[in-house]
């Protein structure tokens, strides 16, 4: 059945494999403690190689990794005593143990902040609610983590070339980087996307092409280019390195965890677009436990997408196991992926443990950045209202639990989706004389 789930990728999946197990560095990579990668559904084993999906399967494949040497102290203190940012937990990522010193844009160890005028409108106890804030990643979005882990997955297999397809911050963050790291960039986003986007897009020097069409074609045609001799030699950071790429998410779980006291959250508040991050997410909080670094303890994953593009959580309602795409229609742009990669996999995680998966229409996105933005001073852009929003719905439906400690993601930066609140503006324009400021009744 699982296969069934997975079918659009295998196409793209036989070229890939075709054109990479030549590839005679495959075998002597040093990405660290990556051992290989491995098929989520099969468990089949291969190298680790720019291939994305099993040969035998053809579901999704991930790395994996060696830990057996970690002594848990140990490693606790090497994390605490390292940079301050996602490179202190290099040991336990697919990069080279001296990534730091390489150029890049050293993203992470964002604010988690505790947020307890927020708690208080939404009526969570206080001290229970913290917002992780990844506005704050170098280009404003969390996609920096991601990205940082491809760039050095593109140093090893001999890429020169950066390229991906995005709903916008992906774009901006492998431009970025690109240009940090010394590599080419070309990078594909759906052509109507919001201005602020394409600027962070654009301004870094890359080539940055617009599609028209939305999202889901845009990958499509980037699916085709990874096929062409046009893209040859060519690193999609988000297709043929996601493997690498999606474990830089797993560094939200080990800085949410060690920031809360190396402790595990109770529940958690994640944004989908095609649920890599969420899947991953829960991948980093499975892993601290296996590490002895968290005390094994229940916690509860929440997806939380737009009304206007919720695959995940209508399935989740109908109690689906099957994703069934659609074309998406809000303005949280950066979550519009109408058929999410990751989907089937959101779905277990959330009913493994218990949480749920729930959406939040266009109006109650725009409250929900106005509302967190007035408790505590976060401008969001429109995937951190869809956060807020839904979890205030899940407050209200009694699915959350106010009582417990819940961590809510800010993925990105309200200046990027200006349009979503622009209402908001000047209070009043007035001469400038106290005579008109009394007249404006402010005072
Ligand atoms: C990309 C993105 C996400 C999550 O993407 P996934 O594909 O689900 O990993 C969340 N928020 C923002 C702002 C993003 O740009
Ligand atoms: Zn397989």
């Amino acid at each position: 059945m699982r296969k069934m789930r997975r079918k659009g990728l295998a196409s793209m999946a036989v070229q890939t494999v075709a054109s990479t197990t030549d590839s005679a560095a495959a075998n002597s990579v040093d990405l660290g403690p990556a051992a290989a990668l491995s098929c989520r559904e099969c468990g089949h084993r291969v190298p680790l190689g720019p291939v994305f999906a099993c040969e035998e399967c053809f579901g999704p494949l991930e790395i994996a990794y060696d830990f057996s040497a970690h002594d848990t102290e140990e490693l606790r203190k090497r994390i605490e005593a390292g940079p301050a940012n996602i490179w202190r937990y290099a040991p336990l990522l697919p990069v080279p143990a001296d990534v730091a010193t390489k150029p890049n844009l050293n993203p992470g160890w964002t604010k988690l902040v505790q947020a307890d005028n927020l708690a208080r409108e939404l009526g969570v106890d206080a001290g229970k609610l913290f917002v992780k804030d990844d506005s704050g990643n170098p280009t404003h979005s969390f996609k920096d983590r991601v990205v940082a882990q491809a760039i050095e997955a593109a140093r090893a297999f001999g890429f020169t070339t950066l390229s991906c397809s995005s709903t916008g911050n992906l774009a901006g963050a492998v431009g970025a980087a690109a240009a940090r790291a010394g590599f080419r960039s070309c990078v594909f986003i759906p052509h109507d996307l919001e201005q602020g986007k394409v600027v962070m897009a654009a301004v870094y020097g890359g080539e940055l092409v617009g599609i028209e069409g939305n999202y889901d074609d845009v990958n499509r045609f980037c699916s085709e280019l990874i096929g062409d001799p046009a893209g040859e030699g060519w690193g999609f950071v988000n297709v043929n390195l996601r493997p690498y790429y999606a474990e830089g998410s797993k560094t939200l779980a080990y800085e949410i965890c060690e920031q809360l006291g190396w402790r595990l959250p109770d529940q958690l508040v994640i944004p989908i677009a095609s649920g890599s991050q969420l899947t991953k997410i829960d991948k980093g909080l499975r892993e601290l436990i296996g590490l002895g670094l968290v005390e094994d303890r229940p916690y509860k994953i929440f997806g939380a997408q737009a009304e206007g593009c919720s695959p995940v959580s209508t399935a989740y309602k109908a109690g689906h196991d099957v994703v069934r795409p659609q074309k998406p229609d809000t303005i949280a742009k950066s979550l519009a992926i109408g058929n999410p990669a990751d989907g089937p996999y959101v779905l277990d995680i959330a009913r493994r443990t218990g949480g749920a998966v729930e959406d939040v229409d266009d109006g109650r996105i725009v409250e929900a950045i106005k509302l967190l933005a007035r408790t505590e001073g976060i401008f969001a852009e429109t995937a951190g209202g869809v956060t807020v929003g839904v979890t205030r719905k899940l407050l209200e439906s009694g699915a959350l639990d106010p009582s417990l400690t819940t961590v809510v993601l800010n993925t990105g930066d309200g200046l990027k989706t200006l349009d979503a609140v622009a209402g908001t503006g000047l209070t009043a324009t007035i001469r400038p004389s106290l005579e008109s400021f009394r007249e404006a009744g402010l005072v």
